[in-house]
């Protein structure tokens, strides 16, 4: 069990890595190998009681049935996106739970606004969505590599503001992860995915252009982060060298997250209190 020196730990571990509205998000200034004095020992046991807090809202959120969370996983090529998901949202009874990626638009949805695709993904009341990529990459891969003129994506941040704005007010609970991995990192994870038999599929030349970008995408990700960063749908930056680290802070600022909404079972208030089923 946690004691109460890790619960005050960690809080202020998500104090740490929330980017404060209207702040900048300065990535230079977050190691992306910090650990915030953890061991990974430490940070394992706590993970798992974040875990089993978040199985716990979960259950309560759906039974409920009245609130949505929206989990934004973002994080360059290798950052941990597909592992983040794996082992963090173990906590969730599949049912009420949804995970939707968002890869190179289909004609389909390039004939629509940029937030058709998302809209429609949005989770529903009681439910939790995770997005694994999401609308940032239209001011993310889609600024980078220029696929609109600036006059374009320029005016997005307004637009995600306005959109996340909507779906906060309506009852969607915005939760948004950069997952924050360093350049050497990545080289070596995309090192094991060509090397590994059972991880090459993952891999392709094309992330190495996409590589070659690096600080492009940082420059991206900071102004992205800068400029929607709200007090109704934070972005945190998360280490993310080291997994143990990485499922911690985000089992941890999900969990706090869905607490504060403070999701009740439902009252049966016509029952009568002392039923016995023969
Ligand atoms: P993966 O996450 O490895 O499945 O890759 C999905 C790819 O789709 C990534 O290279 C993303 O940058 C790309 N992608 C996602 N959304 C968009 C978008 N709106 N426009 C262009 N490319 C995108
Ligand atoms: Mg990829």
């Amino acid at each position: 069990m946690a004691t109460a020196k890790d619960a005050a730990a960690r809080r202020r571990l998500v104090e740490s890595l929330r980017v404060v509205p209207g702040g900048p998000a300065d990535l230079a200034g977050h190691d992306p190998r910090a650990d915030h004095g953890w061991s990974k020992k430490a940070a394992e046991e706590a993970t798992a009681d974040q875990l089993d807090r978040l199985t716990e809202l979960q259950d309560r959120l759906w039974a409920e049935e009245k609130r949505a969370v929206l989990v934004v996983l973002q994080g360059i090529d290798a950052a941990g996106k597909d592992g983040t998901i794996r082992r963090v949202m173990t906590a969730f009874n599949p049912q009420g739970c949804r995970v939707s990626g968002f890869r190179v638009p289909t004609p389909d949805e390039l004939a629509h606004d940029y937030l058709w695709r998302v809209h429609r993904r949005v989770p529903g009341k009681g439910e939790i969505g995770i997005f694994n990529r999401s609308h940032y990459e239209d001011v993310l891969v889609v600024r980078v590599k220029q696929l609109v003129p600036r006059a374009v994506w320029s005016k997005r941040y307004r637009q995600i503001r306005d959109f996340e704005r909507l779906l906060a007010d309506t009852g969607t609970s915005i939760v948004k992860f950069f997952l924050h991995i360093s350049r050497d990192e990545q080289r070596q994870r995309f090192q094991e995915r060509y090397d590994d038999p059972r991880k090459r599929w993952k891999f392709s030349l094309g992330d190495l252009e996409e590589r070659a970008r690096w600080d492009d995408y940082m420059r991206a990700y900071e102004d992205a982060l800068s400029k929607t960063s709200t007090a109704d749908a934070p972005w945190y930056v998360i280490p993310a060298d080291r997994n143990w680290f990485r499922n911690l802070a985000v089992a941890s600022i999900l969990a706090d997250t869905i607490d504060d909404l403070a999701p009740a079972y439902p009252a049966a208030p016509d029952l009568p209190a002392d039923l016995l089923i023969e």
